[in-house]
């Protein structure tokens, strides 16, 4: 079009011609919104993904919701306001005659991202179903709603070769397992003793039983992939050992004085926990309640299992080490809570994940 076109917002400003990857993109310079021309916005979208249909606005956007008080730059015609993604409640304005779309300053760069948050929110927004049901009422174990980590998250793989194989070795000796116990799981009245100092660490890759053995491993490989993911395998690695440290610390404090040995990967894994929750706050998991499966938000999902070991503790029962999962889960929240921002500017997809313009089904 040969003529000026004028910002569909400031109307009087007139728009600058960019380019963007091959296409052509008008900003204004007054509101910093853009105007893309006739279906460049899905071209844009098409080339950031390969996987993604092409170019349709309701396909893409789900159904047109308002008519918008502004007008199209090129043709003149009333914009209509469009969800960038049906799940994703960010509004832009797309005129239906010439395929053009306003994009709002802010807005712009989560729709470069949308293609890559339309694939997490069809993970996310996942229904459970019978299969989902029997996997649950056979194992116990919740099923995870998230999106899909980027890399292979060898860290976690290594973890929980490392924990089934040490198990292996003493498992089937009660004899030998008493004598890997004795110097390795972590006692608070060795530690007070000023020795076995080494237990803080060794004892988080000490399991009791298999089921024991298997639980922890499958919450490690549920929460552990997304982490590794978001942090790097090494940052993951270290923040795993400090978070089985500081469990470590917080059981023997609570346990003072105490000759019973704790083991196992709980605590650590309760600090993944705490992270998981802070930084994919739209992620979800299934919880059973007899034969009855709920998805839930992790919030809730974290807070019963935290609430179900404060019962444990006032019930006294006995054979789990709760101040262990309680600390780990707060010095997991702790270190999310300070890492949080760090990780999102890291992680752009995450940050838009974790925003409150996410609506997922459950
Ligand atoms: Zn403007
Ligand atoms: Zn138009």
């Amino acid at each position: 079009m040969a003529g000026k076109k004028y910002c569909p917002h400031c109307v009087n400003t007139v728009l600058t011609v960019n380019h963007y990857q091959g296409e052509e993109v008008d900003n204004c310079t007054t509101c910093g919104g853009l105007w893309f021309e006739k279906g460049n916005l899905n071209a844009i979208i098409a080339a950031k993904c390969q996987h993604v249909e092409e170019a349709d606005y309701v396909a893409n956007l789900g159904p047109a919701l308002e008519p918008s008080h502004r007008s199209c730059p090129d043709c003149g015609d009333k914009l209509q306001v469009f969800h960038v993604l049906e799940d994703y409640h960010v509004d832009i304005e797309v005129c239906q005659s010439c395929d053009g779309a306003w994009v709002e300053k802010d807005t712009a760069c989560k729709v470069a991202k949308s293609s890559a948050i339309k694939h997490a929110l069809a993970d996310m927004n996942k229904k459970v179903n019978w299969k989902t049901w029997v996997f649950q009422a056979l194992l116990r174990m919740p099923v995870e709603y998230n999106v899909k980590p980027r890399i292979t998250p060898w860290v976690t793989y290594a973890l929980i070769a490392i924990n089934t194989l040490i198990f292996l070795t003493y498992a089937f000796d009660e004899r030998l397992t008493w004598q890997i116990f004795d110097n390795f799981a972590m006692a608070p009245a060795n530690i007070q003793a000023g020795d076995h100092w080494w237990t803080f660490i060794t004892a988080t890759f000490l399991h009791g039983s298999f089921l024991h053995l298997i639980g922890n491993m499958y919450f490690l490989w549920v929460t552990g992939d997304n982490l590794e993911d978001a942090l790097g395998r090494w940052r993951f690695l270290g923040l795993y050992l400090v978070c089985g440290i500081l469990a470590g610390v917080i059981s023997v404090l609570a346990n003072l004085g105490s000759p019973i040995p704790s083991v196992g990967a709980s605590g650590a894994i309760a600090g993944l926990f705490g992270m998981y929750l802070l930084w994919f706050p739209n992620a979800s998991m299934t919880f059973m309640f007899f034969v009855w499966q709920k998805k839930l938000a992790v919030m809730w999902y974290f807070g019963i299992w935290l609430a179900l070991n404060f019962f444990g503790m006032a019930l006294g029962e006995q054979g789990v080490d709760y101040w262990a999962h309680i600390g780990g889960f707060l010095a997991g929240l702790a270190i999310g809570a300070t890492l949080r921002q760090r990780v999102w500017d890291a992680n752009p997809l995450l940050a838009h994940l974790a925003g409150p313009e996410v609506q997922v089904k459950r």
